[in-house]
């Protein structure tokens, strides 16, 4: 089975970035969006996808850049798509706080379509023709990675927003990966502070899990020129490519 990609927002949490992270994953008939940042219902509609095609959402952690965009996913596809199909959550404890409360304050229900399932990482998830093992990442809130294979098909990591994980073995078998990659190697102290990763880092976690290709994500919108990135990156791994809006890709 073949995987699809489209990534529909790519840069870190600046209004003048590349917009904020979400990836739409398509594998058979399941269609699964990885983070939600704001605006992400218009990104769908505009590349022709109906909110109601969307059976599932996996949201690393609760940082604003990641899940601003899932109230309004939620509500229009619930407005719009009626009876509304079922849509699964998937995201580290307090999601469900967030969206009871966020809800709550906005009048709004909805309704028994909706159905969150808070992962702590170590555990796997199916949906559909999608199996996604959940991992711990190490940012400065909880956050989880999904490591994502279908039946006799490729797999695919996310992983962000992290420093990079100590152990490639976590990524064994993935082909592609999609990597934090928020700062060149030259703002590494920030790297540090700010629990994210170097497009370098990225580049030589992605070489010793033996990965076929990288994509550097949610990058600064301090770097105009993503080629900067995607160089330094290629000093570990040749393969390693600049994510940017509407980029799509099937493995
Ligand atoms: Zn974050």
């Amino acid at each position: 089975m073949r995987v699809s990609l489209l990534f529909l927002g790519t840069g870190a949490p600046d209004a003048g970035s590349d917009d904020m992270p979400a990836v739409l994953v398509r594998a058979g008939s399941t269609f699964l969006l990885l983070d939600a940042g704001e605006g992400v219902q218009h990104k769908l509609a505009r590349v022709g996808v109906g909110l109601g095609k969307i059976g599932y959402v996996m949201v690393t952690h609760l940082h604003g850049d990641h899940v601003l965009g899932l109230i309004p996913l939620i509500q229009s596809r619930a407005l719009t798509s009626r009876p509304a199909s079922q849509i699964c959550l998937f995201g580290p404890p307090g999601l469900r706080k967030f969206l009871d409360s966020s809800f709550s304050s906005l009048y709004f229900d909805p309704g028994s379509s909706l159905e969150v399932q808070e992962v702590r990482g170590n555990e796997e998830v199916r949906m559909g023709d999608i199996t996604a093992r959940v991992e711990p990442l190490d940012h400065t809130v909880p956050t989880v990675g999904y490591f994502i294979t279908v039946p006799e098909g490729p797999g695919v990591c996310y992983i962000t927003d992290t420093r990079p994980l100590s152990d490639p073995a976590h990524a064994e078998g993935c082909d592609v990966i999609i990597h934090d990659s928020t700062f060149s190697w030259m703002e590494l102290g920030r790297a540090l502070e700010f629990k994210h990763s170097t497009a370098l880092e990225a580049a030589s976690f992605a070489s010793s899990a033996k990965a076929k290709v990288l994509f550097l994500y949610h990058i600064s919108s301090r770097y105009g020129d993503r080629g900067f990135l995607e160089r330094e990156a290629r000093r570990a791994h040749l393969h390693a490519y600049a994510a940017s809006k509407y980029m799509a890709i099937t493995v």
